[in-house]
């Protein structure tokens, strides 16, 4: 009659163990990093969105030619304290407006050098610097 394990069996174990860690610690880390980006992502949409908002409400933008924080300059058009999780960067924009048709470009991003790389920002309704 056998009783418990051997030295041998339990190090198989251990071994198995090890392997399915480390397969499944890195998908984890792959799905954190790209929810982390759908989030900044959003943010930065929501940035654009209320700009557009408060255009409509008041006929112009909060300012131009300058890069702002958001919770400044568009407290009640967006969430207060909105930051990209990587490194808590807070969200700034910019407005200009083109000299040749007259359009405005709207560009927003987080203020952390961690999210630019990794998340990108927008400019004109679309992602830069996409990976
Ligand atoms: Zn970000």
């Amino acid at each position: 009659m056998k009783k418990g394990f051997t030295l041998i069996e339990l190090m198989i174990v251990v071994v198995i163990i090890g392997i399915l860690a480390a397969i499944a610690i890195p998908k984890f880390e792959d799905v954190s990093a790209s929810a982390e980006k759908s989030a900044c992502r959003s943010n930065q949409r929501l940035v654009v969105e209320g700009l557009n908002v408060y255009f409509a409400e008041n006929g112009e933008y909060p300012i131009l030619n300058r890069a702002v924080w958001v919770d400044y300059y568009l407290d009640g058009y967006v969430a207060q304290g909105m930051v990209c999780q990587a490194g808590n960067g807070r969200y700034a924009f910019m407005v200009t407006k083109s000299w040749r048709n007259g359009l405005y470009q709207i560009c927003s991003w987080a203020a952390q050098q961690d999210c630019w790389p990794l998340h990108g920002y927008i400019w004109n309704s679309r992602f830069y610097w996409d990976q």
